[in-house]
């Protein structure tokens, strides 16, 4: 049995805290890991570490900096293999995905913000008599608290821009996630990042999370999690003015127009609606459809996922594994139920998938479609954050337009038309942070990454995440002359 440790001052520690949380495998529902119930004395503990090492960290240069996450992404592309084994046994996703998606990224997240800080230029602006230098100034120490759908993905993608814009790290993954957190924590400590530089604290998301946040001396927040917990760490970052990023939940619609060419595009789509059991949150759960096509879209769409196969995460032709847990399994089953009460029907799934032998207790449910619902309804509106979609019907463009703003939530959509002219007029239509057109999930990592209304506050991905982790600073100087 693997007992994680925080990892604090460059060193591998238990917790002062004497409790430790279990780890389970979802796709088993056994206990493969412990990890300590850290509490608000280790975050203090942290950031110690984090004050005792910051002042030699920001002095270095950038481009020193960005050869420490080099140096870090040669180290994680080593353990690929165990990364995308680790991701997918604490998650219960399929390997395939565990590798072509979390492995890979989280080696190319470190590269890339190697290479965008090297190559960024310090913004001037000149005067008639005087010029302004602006300067990016680290923040201090960073908190950094991550989801459980995509463990080191995430984290990757705010460790790397915090730390080579001259951060200290404080890093919280979900306690359902710990594994690739720790690995990363491993890896840190092999390539010998100074000490103190980052932490890695393990526990409740209402413990050492809350105490994260809550502390002073921590001076950014970047959040990636449910829009629920995102109000509370608002709320509590808010009066002590820290620089705070939320990246929150998402009911983002797909827009199907009367020319989509569904020959090409159904695989996508259905990707787009199930990819990690639907528990991205950039997946499109609301499947809006013209009426002049709804009938043979919904066949070739049933047709595609009941063809996906469910089963062994670890097996390279699984193409749907386990939910996170039985407990969220729960809540997507209410829905299905709550969807029925609401006037729905399902037209597939719609029920957990038994499976045998060592998977018969895991968190397995089918790929389930839900039609004929109102789409004001609560199922239609709300994340349900697993694999269920709702079909909706329209008749013309500014009826799928209403239907997609209808929700509270604004984080992405997608639309499928031949006509690109006229899906990127219905995209600027939609109150969303990002929309893909004919395409989904295809991420430039230099453009902006976020959402409106309840999906977030603030953006990052590329030079955004290096303005997000520094402190701008003006300098202006007046010519000699003057
Ligand atoms: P949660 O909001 O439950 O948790 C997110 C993180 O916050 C976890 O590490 C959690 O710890 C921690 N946490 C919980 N309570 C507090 C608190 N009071 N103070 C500080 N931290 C706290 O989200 P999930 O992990 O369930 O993730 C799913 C959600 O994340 C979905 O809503 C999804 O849409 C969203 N998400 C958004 C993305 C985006 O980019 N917009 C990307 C991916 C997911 P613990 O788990 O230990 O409780």
């Amino acid at each position: 049995m693997n007992a994680i440790k925080n990892y604090i001052n460059g060193e591998f520690i238990n917790s002062k805290n004497d409790g430790e949380i279990d780890n389970i495998n979802p796709a088993t529902n056994e206990k493969i890991a412990t990890i300590p119930r850290s509490s608000s004395q280790d975050i203090q503990d942290a950031v110690d570490a984090c004050n005792l090492s910051k002042s030699s960290w920001s002095k270095l240069t950038i481009t020193e900096r960005a050869e420490w996450l080099d140096k870090i992404a040669d180290e994680l592309e080593k353990r690929f293999e165990d990364i995308s084994k680790l991701e997918s046994i604490d998650t219960g996703k399929p390997i395939s995905l565990s590798r072509n998606v979390d492995a890979t990224r989280s080696v190319s997240n470190f590269r890339f913000f190697a290479d965008l800080a090297r190559n960024m230029e310090t913004k001037q602006f000149e005067m008639s008599d005087a010029i302004n230098k602006i300067v990016n100034k680290p923040v201090g120490i960073a908190g950094l608290i991550t989801p459980w759908n995509l463990p080191l993905y995430l984290l990757s993608w705010k460790v790397a821009p915090a730390l080579v814009m001259g951060n200290c790290v404080i890093a919280k993954p979900s306690e359902l996630t710990p594994m690739t957190a720790n690995l990363l924590a491993e890896v840190i400590h092999q390539v010998g990042l100074p000490k103190g530089v980052f932490n890695l604290i393990q526990g409740y998301g209402n413990e050492c999370g809350q105490a994260l946040v809550s502390h002073p001396e921590i001076n950014l927040i970047s959040f990636t999690g449910g829009t629920t917990t995102g109000k509370i760490v608002a709320k509590t970052a808010a009066p002590m003015f820290k620089k705070i990023s939320l990246e929150l939940g998402g009911k983002n619609a797909t827009i199907i127009l009367d020319d989509a060419d569904l020959n090409l595009h159904i695989d996508n789509i259905v990707r787009s609606s199930f990819l990690n059991q639907g528990q991205v949150c950039l997946c499109g759960s609301r499947i809006l459809v013209h009426e002049s096509i709804y009938f043979s879209f919904l066949e070739m769409f049933t047709k595609s996922v009941s063809s996906m196969k469910i089963g062994n995460p670890l097996n390279e032709d699984t193409k749907l594994g386990s939910l996170i847990s039985n407990e969220h399994l729960e809540k997507v089953d209410s829905y299905v139920k709550l969807a029925i009460e609401e006037g729905g029907d399902v037209h597939y799934g719609g029920q957990r998938s038994n499976l045998n032998d060592d998977f018969a207790k895991g968190a397995f449910y089918e790929p389930t479609i839900i039609v004929n619902l109102d789409y004001k309804s609560r199922t239609a509106t709300e994340e349900i954050f697993g694999p269920v979609v709702t079909i909706h019907k329209f008749n013309d463009i500014e009826e799928a337009i209403k239907i997609a703003n209808y929700t509270n939530y604004g984080l992405a959509a997608s639309i499928w038309t031949q006509d690109t002219t006229l899906g990127e007029h219905v995209a600027e239509k939609l109150d969303t942070g990002m929309v893909w057109i004919n395409c989904w999930l295809h991420r430039d990592l230099r453009v902006p990454f976020g959402g409106v209304k309840d999906s977030g506050l603030g953006r990052e991905g590329g030079l955004y995440s290096l303005q997000f982790f520094s402190e701008l600073q003006n300098i202006c100087t007046m010519n000699d002359k003057y």
